[in-house]
């Protein structure tokens, strides 16, 4: 990989944790004031449900990504080789030998440990320590997603449609183009047109998500990074569920239930379970 300008890698990283930030906040302000107490406005009951789930879910986005981003997934605190051993390998980068499946990421310049890819919108690399977390956050966004994308078409059906039975003046207020003529021409209002962007990213998030999702949960399930996926190597499979639980930890269920602030003096009891299985691997060389 050649080499990558600092203010490159800045501006890309800007961008799209910027871009992450300023969906969370337009959509968390988007359905709690408006979107939800307008369609619930009849029922005091199924406002307080959909509320409640829906903050929930939003703060397992926020709570999962704070530690997939704030985790370490370099090498550096878990015990890096530094003797010499034949068939280790050396990283020219770090200057120093890099544990079995570790790989030099140039972006965070420095080895990760089992890494998978980089992230840009985590501004770090998916690796051994984080990839439950990366998981979780993926689950999260998809179903918070796809929640906002079902209650705006209803919003949007009862505002500016109705899309059912659909007409050609329906569909011209909610396609992206058009619906920017329809906003200049003075027949779709700033409001509405800020929930029809939304709603199209919502669609992006969703197909983006679960394809992510269910990748990275196979990988997790067969033992694998997405290097080894792509070179067929098997050989750190160790059956799905140990694999699973070497990801996800014993008490994976926890990380999927409560995601925030516990998460990391969690993390730090399975470092056990994390050396042990560092050590399992190292048989492999
Ligand atoms: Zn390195
Ligand atoms: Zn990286």
């Amino acid at each position: 990989m050649g080499k990558v300008s600092q203010s490159t890698i800045f501006t890309t990283h800007f961008m799209a944790i910027g871009y992450f930030i300023v969906m969370w906040v337009i959509s968390l302000w988007l359905e709690i004031f408006e979107i939800i107490p307008f369609l619930f406005q009849n029922s005091n009951q199924l406002l307080a449900v959909n509320l409640v789930l829906f903050i929930y879910a939003m703060i397992s986005v926020v709570g999962n990504y704070y530690c997939l981003v704030t985790t370490d997934t370099s090498c550096e605190t878990n015990g890096a080789l530094n003797e010499e051993r034949d068939g280790v390998f050396y990283c020219q980068s770090c200057a120093r030998n890099s544990p079995p499946r570790a790989h030099h990421c140039s972006l965070c310049d420095r080895c990760i440990l089992g890494r998978d890819h980089h992230c840009y919108f985590a501004g770090t690399c998916i690796g051994h320590a984080n990839a439950r977390f990366f998981v979780v956050y993926d689950f999260f966004v998809f179903i918070t997603s796809a929640y906002v994308v079902v209650i705006n078409l209803i919003y949007l059906h009862q505002i500016i449609g109705p899309f059912i039975p659909l007409s050609f003046e329906a569909i011209c207020k909610i396609v992206p183009l058009l619906t920017v003529f329809k906003l200049w021409s003075g027949s779709v209002t700033l409001f509405h047109f800020l929930v029809i962007v939304v709603t199209w990213l919502g669609i992006m998030h969703v197909l983006g998500c679960s394809v992510c999702f269910f990748f990275q949960m196979s990988l997790i399930f067969s033992g694998q990074t997405t290097y080894e996926w792509q070179h067929n190597i098997f050989i750190y499979d160790q059956g799905w569920r140990k694999n699973f639980l070497g990801i996800c930890g014993s008490m994976w269920y926890l990380w999927w239930l409560f995601p925030v602030f516990q998460m990391q003096k969690l993390a730090s009891k399975e470092e056990d379970n994390f050396t042990q299985y560092n050590s399992e691997i190292s048989k492999y060389i």
